[in-house]
């Protein structure tokens, strides 16, 4: 039963606490006018089942969900028949109740393809990437489903890139894909793109994973991270003359996606963007009063 009028929303994960996503939520249901509240809800794995078990009965319609959940949240949730591929890529980021039924999502996926492609056709290229964790199942879709001519990944732990290898084969069984031990061993000079899905670099004092040698003019690198915005391996790609992305895009684009998927609105996406990327700005300036 319904407890108030305001319907809740917001993002489960731990830890969550520097999330900006209720910045660029909070300011869309403001500015399109829909009621509704986006918080953080911080949850220990201990206390997951419960939580979910707990939905039901509560004024929550809609969340988003982060590490380390985003593979345990599809036991509490059902897909629609064209999106049980997830299951093979085992990632849900966006969950809604509807009908009294909970449904999942992922929006991340359609959130990088539509940043990355803004800049960069993917179609026939040599990819590389670093980091096999959440975010990395997302992109390595991406760029399978976008046909690059071949997908090379390393991450510290192999078990998590062969993962992904075997997740990408089973779903693209010609799709040309690697684990590689090392940097090195991706071959960054002989590749058009390159994304870093690590959280390497979300820190001023985080090394940077590539050396500039490894770089050159005619690539494409794509960092996931977006608070820096400019983190030392954009700083290096630059210097170089390669062209780059933050994540913002991704982040804006999968926020915007899940907003239409808790509310049913009809504003158009760019409008969402463009007002959580407001949002966004508003969010950043207050973390940083605070620093
Ligand atoms: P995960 O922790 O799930 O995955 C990160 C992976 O990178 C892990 O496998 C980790 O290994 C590996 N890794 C860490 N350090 C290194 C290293 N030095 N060399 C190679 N691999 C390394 O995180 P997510 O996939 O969820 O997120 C990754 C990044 O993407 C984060 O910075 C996150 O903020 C960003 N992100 C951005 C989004 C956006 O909208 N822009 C959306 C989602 C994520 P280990 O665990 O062993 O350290």
């Amino acid at each position: 039963m319904k407890k108030t009028e305001i319907e809740l929303f917001g993002l489960i994960g731990y830890p969550v606490k520097h999330s900006l996503s209720p910045a660029i939520h909070n300011s869309a249901f403001k500015k399109f006018n829909i009621s509704g509240d986006y918080s953080l809800y911080e949850k220990k794995p201990e206390e997951l089942e419960s939580f979910f078990k707990g939905l039901d009965d509560s004024d929550i319609y809609g969340l988003n969900v982060t590490v380390p959940y985003k593979e345990k949240v599809l036991k509490f949730v059902e897909l629609e028949k064209e999106d049980v591929y997830l299951k093979i890529i085992q990632s849900v980021n966006t969950i809604v109740r509807i009908d009294s039924k909970w449904l999942g999502f992922n929006t991340d996926i359609p959130g990088f393809e539509i940043s990355l492609k803004e800049n960069f056709n993917p179609a026939n290229k040599k990819t590389a990437m670093i980091g096999a964790g959440g975010a990395a199942r997302s992109v390595a879709y991406v760029l399978a489903k976008s046909g690059v001519q071949e997908i090379c990944i390393f991450d510290i732990d192999k078990i998590r890139s062969k993962s992904i290898v075997s997740m990408v084969k089973e779903l693209f069984p010609n799709m040309k894909i690697s684990a590689v031990d090392s940097i090195e061993a991706l071959n960054i000079k002989e590749k058009d793109l390159l994304v870093n899905a690590t959280p390497v670099g979300l820190n001023k004092e985080d090394p940077c994973l590539v050396k500039k040698g490894m770089l050159h003019k005619d690539l494409f690198v794509y960092d996931l991270i977006y608070n820096p915005i400019e983190t030392k391996l954009l700083f290096l790609a630059k210097e170089v003359g390669a062209q780059v992305s933050n994540g913002l895009g991704m982040l804006l684009y999968q926020g915007a996606l899940s907003f239409v998927l808790f509310t049913g609105t009809d504003v158009a996406i760019k409008e969402i963007v463009d007002e959580m990327r407001i949002g966004l700005n508003e969010g950043i300036q207050k973390l940083c009063m605070k620093k």
